[in-house]
């Protein structure tokens, strides 16, 4: 079966790609240089000799008719994951040229080509965020629970100040637009739609290649920059840093959708710790002393030389975050969700061994 990814360069995509590879589908990924398909086609061809992945060049998805000539040139495309989105936060345009355009319009022209032109289409998975999800005033409520039907209140107007409310506010309209669309073309279109919304995306990159490059997608980075505090740091160390879920999960969520019709019109939500079988609802929740923590119980080349922090009892500062509930999520798809210290750990031990090759 043929499934058409874009933005297949990103750190979540090259982990949708290895899912789908793996369970033997045919990949034809988006990216914006014939440089970075050939990489990622020489990278994955040593994991899978035999996989059917081929690259397609789309410089920019807002463009009008990005993605026109993929369908009209693959017509066997039975499933779209739209990955491709801003999400970094170093560029000097303005907020609309940098989150709210592609965001939006690159997900309204993945879908207007697929109604158009890809009729072999059975279902349409979106990457959106727990951003589409959060309501940033009600972060210390314990009584406002965020699940899969809650939506972020945020309008373009009040977010265009800054760039990560930006970011946040393009994502949301990125995703509203995609439901709006489905109820809109009811009768007219065969495919479903299924959004994946997950909170900070932390744990390993998918090659080697991908470690310490001169910019890195905003939550790879968190953990890279955590891993520089200095030793005498003297904080703070309980700032929240927010809500985590690992790569290789968010990665699965998106391929469960081409298989499980139950998930058709679902938004899922991945966290931490979660799951069927553990309801752990605290372990996604992270500050600068929880990543410090994990780097120096597990590594003992680091201790002495980053930060210990200085909180004992951090837990106080961590519940200090958004509440929430993806029971929904765990049962729709009976995934059991990473523990924060196993993503935590996987990417610290990459980077580390990565350093050591230098
Ligand atoms: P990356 O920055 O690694 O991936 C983004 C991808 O989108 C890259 O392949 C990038 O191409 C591509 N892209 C961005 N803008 C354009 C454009 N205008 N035209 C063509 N391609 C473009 O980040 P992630 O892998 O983390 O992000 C992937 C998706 O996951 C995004 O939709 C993001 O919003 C979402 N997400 C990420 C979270 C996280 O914590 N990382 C959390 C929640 C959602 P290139 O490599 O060439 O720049």
């Amino acid at each position: 079966e043929k499934v058409l990814v874009s933005g297949a360069s990103g750190f979540i995509a090259l982990h949708v790609l290895n899912v789908l590879l793996s369970e033997g589908y045919h990949v034809i990924g988006t990216v914006r240089s014939k440089e970075k398909g050939d990489r990622i086609n020489n990278s994955f061809e040593k994991l899978y000799p035999y996989a059917k992945l081929e690259f397609v060049i789309v410089p920019d998805i807002a463009a009008a008719n990005a993605f026109d000539d993929v369908f009209i040139n693959n017509p066997g495309i039975q499933h779209v994951i739209h990955v491709a989105s801003p999400c970094s936060f170093g560029s000097n345009q303005s907020m609309e040229e940098t989150y709210l355009i592609p965001a939006t319009q690159g997900t309204r022209n993945m879908l207007e080509a697929t109604k158009t032109y890809g009729k072999n289409v059975k279902h349409v998975v979106l990457t959106s965020s727990f951003a589409s999800i959060l309501n940033a005033d009600r972060e210390e409520d314990p009584t406002f629970i965020h699940t899969e039907k809650t939506w972020n209140p945020i309008t373009w107007e009040e977010a265009k100040q800054n760039k990560f409310t930006s970011y946040i506010a393009s994502k949301k309209a990125a995703e509203q637009l995609a439901w709006k669309f489905l109820e809109e073309n009811k009768g007219n279109i065969d495919f479903t739609l299924t959004t994946v919304n997950p909170p900070y995306v932390f744990g390993p990159q998918m090659f080697e290649w991908g470690v310490e490059p001169a910019s890195l997608n905003a939550s790879a980075d968190v953990v890279n920059r955590a891993l520089k505090v200095p030793f005498d740091f003297k904080g703070p160390f309980d700032k929240p840093g927010g809500v985590s879920c690992d790569v290789r999960d968010v990665a699965l969520l998106h391929m469960l959708p081409l298989r499980n019709e139950n998930l058709a019109g679902h938004r899922l939500m991945p966290f931490s710790g979660t799951g069927v079988k553990q309801h752990n609802y605290s372990d996604a929740y992270f500050n600068l002393q929880r990543l410090l923590d994990v780097f120096n119980a597990k590594f003992p080349e680091l201790r002495g030389k980053i930060s210990p922090g200085n909180i004992s009892d951090n837990t106080p500062y961590l519940e200090k975050n958004f509440h929430y509930n993806n029971d929904e999520t765990c049962q729709l798809t009976g995934i059991e969700f990473k523990p924060f210290e196993v993503t935590i750990y996987d990417a610290v031990k990459q980077i580390l061994d990565h350093r050591k090759s230098q």
